[in-house]
């Protein structure tokens, strides 16, 4: 009888806790800049990524800073006139302008889900840092992913 009183006492102690917890994930940003739990974290021409693995996939979340811009910030880094890599997955926060070698224009701002081709140069919109989720297969990105080896037209 004495025990299960002081069993209820706790679970009536626990309350304000569980609310406190609740208000605390009331920050709309707090995750979703946070420090990703458990993955490889590195830095790159500016751009935060953390990468984890999920069966064959690799999913990445992608911070790119205001002011980011792929041919000013990764291209000396990376070697190539444009970015070659397909980016698919999801913008979580921000806005991404991308332009291909032919002059097309794609404006994502989030929530949206994204395809980029490879072959771009592509920027940062606004005062927002980027948040991307991406996922790629590594080398084998394009063809398990279903996406055009370059930006093109049928
Ligand atoms: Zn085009």
């Amino acid at each position: 009888m004495k025990k299960k009183s002081v069993v209820r006492k706790r679970k009536t102690s626990a309350r304000p806790a569980t609310r406190r917890k609740a208000s605390v994930s009331k920050k709309p940003h707090a995750p979703l800049l946070a420090p990703v739990r458990g993955a490889d974290r590195r830095t790159v021409g500016h751009v935060t990524l953390e990468v984890g693995r999920a069966g064959a996939a690799r999913v990445k979340r992608m911070t790119y800073p205001p002011g980011y811009r792929w041919s000013k910030d990764m291209k000396a880094i990376v070697g190539t006139a444009l970015c070659m890599h397909a980016h698919v997955g999801f913008l979580v926060q921000g806005e991404v302008h991308v332009e291909y070698a032919d002059g097309c224009v794609v404006e994502f701002a989030a929530p949206q889900v994204v395809a980029i081709d490879p072959g771009h140069d592509a920027w940062v919109v606004g005062k927002q840092p980027v948040v991307l989720i991406e996922f790629d297969f590594e080398s084998d990105t394009v063809r398990r992913l279903g996406m055009p080896d370059a930006h093109r037209h049928a």
